[in-house]
């Protein structure tokens, strides 16, 4: 017998809501292995966009595909991350309601690739307002800036973002936008002075020496070399097949040109950024007199150059420590490993203020100056954080990005929620709310005042005595034992004990459990900077196509099925009286060619004609609501074919 695929089978279905066997998580991912198969790699569930990260280019993202999203609807044309920045901008501009788009997953599933997807499509789509045209250039160039100042190579991404980012972009009455503004969140600093196995540090480290030219390094006292770095080789890492740090390089100079730093602006970052790696080669000694001293002479000449500070100060500064008692200031020597760390805490402040300073730079560039500027205008934020992540050995900087996303999860969770709700509210429609996990209990464990991990680590990082990482530990067990969420080697059953050493805790996030060890929690938390520091003035790896396991993991840790679960118990589809009927009259003779009466009752013959029983659609003030819509649907997949 001859075996013909329909369009359903081959490409799946282009809403999760039309799977018949909607509770499977095998047909789910199903579905999307199918649809990977032909290179469909969105899908929608409801109004949430599901991507599957393709590793290659794919041919989805040209002008001409940008023009055919423009104005379309979510269901007309195959799901798109254009349609959902269309949808987006004609929300903001019909309901003159400023929007935002969450973007959440873990490290490595597309997140900053989405994002500057969506920006290019409203750069390119959009129209330009007066004197405006700059604004679109700065918008597009501060990507490659931050990025090679906050991005790094890690286990699971060659270009991770290890910050969080909220873009603003503003539009006037118009549409067209006019400005923008960057809030940044939690620079991972302690890349800069230590980098785990096969990892790197922040991008600009390699690309200034792979990309800049000889004068500048010579100026900068560097050489081309990265392995020469203290700060560049923990990783054992210097190279990255799917990196071009020279070509990279040129990209961000051109970048930070068009973005309007002037020339000496340039210079002072990038002598902050050769400092830090002075700073990784600043040794340090036994001095005649048994004395702590720094033995590397032409690093320290080279820091008070570039950083224009006094040689004697900082030599003081990072040998010595300025310390309070009995009303007194006194100055005591830094033992060697007291130096260490704080020259490490001095690199990772300076890296962590240019950051600061960048972002401030890009956001006055984007600001939106016209003061005459009459009318209103709209906002559509953009969030791209660092994804969930899992490594052998977790620390304060995984908890911290791993709490982010479970704010964030949180966060989708309410939001798809409520304004499914909402929805059905507006539209008198009634219906039985459906029951989920909610992960506040979670997020609760972490950020509740005076009982919550957070508040537990500030309380200990300012007792009095000698708080370590170990009491620490030991107060988390006092005051969270018996959490269903969070167990420690001694909270531990006898059968559970061994997956927890003893110096860590494990949480049992709403993506799955996580040991962190409490090594360093107080210091980074504390984030060092002895006093007199702080007083110094100073200006393709080889992807499988579809890999499973990932995909699986993925589909948990986004509760999409959860997501799925609410979105079916409630109705699938809807759509306004007038778009349904014009869309579908051709498939009833009572309503075909043009239906006279009221829109709600051409509706409710077409959906009586197609054979829906009343229990299976509710007609709202402006919408039919179907709760199964397999046959309409089955009708959209093919023109998607
Ligand atoms: P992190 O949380 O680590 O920052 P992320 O979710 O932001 O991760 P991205 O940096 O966006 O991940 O994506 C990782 C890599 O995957 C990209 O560098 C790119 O090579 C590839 N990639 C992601 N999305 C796409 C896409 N739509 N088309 C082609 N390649 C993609
Ligand atoms: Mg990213």
């Amino acid at each position: 017998m001859e075996s013909t695929l329909t369009a359903r089978d081959r490409v799946g279905v282009q809403d999760f809501v039309l799977l018949e066997n909607y509770t499977s998580e095998a047909a789910f991912i199903e579905n999307l292995r199918r649809r990977f198969g032909e290179n469909l790699i969105y899908t929608y569930i409801g109004s949430v966009l599901v991507s599957v990260n393709p590793n290659k280019d794919l041919e989805i993202y040209s002008k001409a595909h940008m023009e055919r999203y423009r104005g379309v609807s979510f269901y007309e044309i195959s799901p798109h991350i254009y349609a959902v920045s269309d949808n987006t901008y004609r929300a903001m501009r019909t309901e003159r309601r400023d929007q935002c788009i969450l973007i959440s997953g873990e490290s490595g599933a597309g997140k900053t690739e989405a994002s500057k997807k969506i920006l290019q499509y409203y750069a390119t789509t959009c129209p330009v307002a007066d004197r405006m045209s700059t604004l679109r250039d700065c918008l597009l160039q501060s990507n490659p800036v931050l990025e090679a100042f906050g991005n790094a190579k890690t286990l699971h991404n060659d270009n991770s973002s290890r910050f969080g980012k909220y873009m603003d972009v503003q539009f006037d009455f118009r549409g067209a936008p006019i400005g923008g503004h960057i809030l940044n969140y939690l620079l991972e600093k302690s890349r800069v002075v230590h980098q785990n196995h096969g990892e790197r540090n922040f991008h600009i480290f390699y690309q200034l020496l792979e990309g800049g030219e000889q004068d500048l390094l010579s100026k900068l006292g560097l050489e081309r070399n990265a392995q020469k770095y203290q700060y560049l080789v923990k990783g054992c890492c210097p190279r990255v097949s799917s990196i071009n740090d020279k070509n990279d390089w040129r990209t961000v100079r051109k970048a930070l040109t068009v973005i309007g730093f002037h020339e000496d602006e340039v210079e002072d970052l990038l002598n902050i950024i050769a400092s830090v790696l002075h700073l990784g080669n600043t040794q340090f000694g036994e001095g005649k007199n048994g004395e702590n001293q720094i033995t590397t002479e032409p690093q320290l000449k080279y820091l008070s150059k570039l950083l224009g500070v006094d040689g004697a100060a900082l030599r003081e500064a990072l040998t010595h420590k300025k310390i309070t008692a009995k009303g007194e200031e006194m100055i005591s020597p830094l033992s060697f490993e007291q130096a260490v760390a704080a020259r490490d805490a001095l690199a990772k402040a300076v890296y962590g203020r240019a950051f600061t300073w960048l972002v401030v730079k890009i956001n006055q560039s984007l600001a939106f100056k016209q003061n005459n500027f009459k009318g209103s205008s709209s906002v559509i934020g953009l969030l791209d954080i660092y994804g969930f992540e899992v490594f052998q050995h977790n620390s304060f900087e995984q908890f911290c990005i791993n709490y982010c996303n479970e704010k964030l999860q949180q966060l989708f969770i309410e939001l798809t929620l409520k304004s499914e709700q909402e929805e059905y509210e507006a539209e008198g429609i009634t219906w039985e709310p459906v029951k989920y996990f909610d992960n506040k209990i979670i997020c609760d464990l972490v950020e509740e005042k005076h009982k919550g991990l957070i508040s537990i680590l500030d309380e200990e990082c300012l007792r009095p005595g000698e708080p370590s990482d170990i009491s620490f530990l030991e107060k988390l067990e006092d005051t969270l034992g018996g959490h269903a969420h969070f167990v420690t080697h001694k909270l531990a059953n006898a059968k559970t004990r061994k997956a927890v050493s003893r110096e860590e805790f494990k949480l049992i996030h709403y993506a799955g459990e996580v040991n962190y060890s409490v090594n360093g929690f107080l210091d980074k938390n504390k984030d060092l900077l002895y006093r007199n520091l702080k007083e110094f003035d100073m200006s393709p790896l080889c992807f499988p196509l579809f890999d499973e396991a990932l995909v699986r993991h993925q589909v948990k840790y986004l509760g999409l099925m959860e997501n799925l679960r609410v979105r079916r118990a409630g109705f699938a589809y809807r759509r306004h009286y007038e778009t349904f009927l014009q869309r579908y009259k051709s498939l009833c003779p009572g309503t075909w060619p043009n239906w006279q009466g009221r829109l709600a009752d051409g509706v409710a013959t077409l959906v009586q004609h197609l054979g829906y029983k009343p229990e299976e659609y509710k007609l709202g003030k402006t919408k039919i609501f179907i709760r199964f819509p397999k046959t309409l649907f089955s009708t959209e997949d093919s023109l998607e074919a």
